[in-house]
């Protein structure tokens, strides 16, 4: 039903995205709080997320896992274990997994709305015009398989990253 799926990106904060069914965290391996946007889902969620992690833990680059969203305004919180750029490797592989087994778990999930932030290009350091190639690239290759998804909404935190994806999803 790719035809039915919207793409957005937009400018904005991860945790702050009440419509939607589930956001994805770029998580760390242990699915502990940390800085950037771990440490702003984890405080948004409050303490109960970290012991519903614990026993999923620890994941691999490309992973994707599931939780509640406690305090969060969503459903639930996927998290994805970014490649470190340049030392997992090859990275734009495990970029293209992290976002093919969020998106395919929130439709086996039946979650129909998603949001994901630039993972790996913050602390991970990967180059944020690489990474939206990499994100446009998967999404669009994925949309075929999915069957509940009918929002992928990319939350970029700057104004630089926002104009990067948009022009690599081929938005005005
Ligand atoms: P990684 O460790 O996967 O690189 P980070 O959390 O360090 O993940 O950063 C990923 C991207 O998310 C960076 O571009 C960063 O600027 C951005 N970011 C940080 N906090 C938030 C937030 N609250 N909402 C959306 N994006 C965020």
């Amino acid at each position: 039903m790719s035809e039915k799926i919207n793409l957005e990106c937009v400018q904005g904060d991860i945790t702050n995205q009440s419509d939607l069914d589930v956001v994805v965290n770029a998580a760390n391996a242990q699915l502990r709080t940390g800085g950037g946007v771990a440490g702003a889902i984890h405080r948004a969620a409050g303490p109960k997320l970290e012991e519903a992690c614990r026993p999923m833990a620890p994941i691999n680059p490309g992973d994707a896992v599931i939780s509640p969203a406690f305090d969060m305004p969503n459903k639930k919180i996927i998290h994805t274990l970014g490649p470190v750029y340049n030392v997992d490797k090859p990275s734009d592989q495990l970029l293209a997994d992290c976002y093919r087994n969020s998106l395919m778990l929130a439709d086996r999930e039946k979650l129909t709305t998603i949001g994901f932030p630039a993972i790996s290009t913050g602390a991970f350091g990967y180059p944020v015009q690489e990474a939206a190639e990499v994100s446009a690239y998967v999404v669009h290759s994925v949309m075929a398989e999915l069957h509940q998804i009918a929002l992928i909404r990319f939350v970029l935190f700057s104004d630089t990253d926002y104009a990067t994806f948009r022009k690599a999803f081929g938005i005005k």
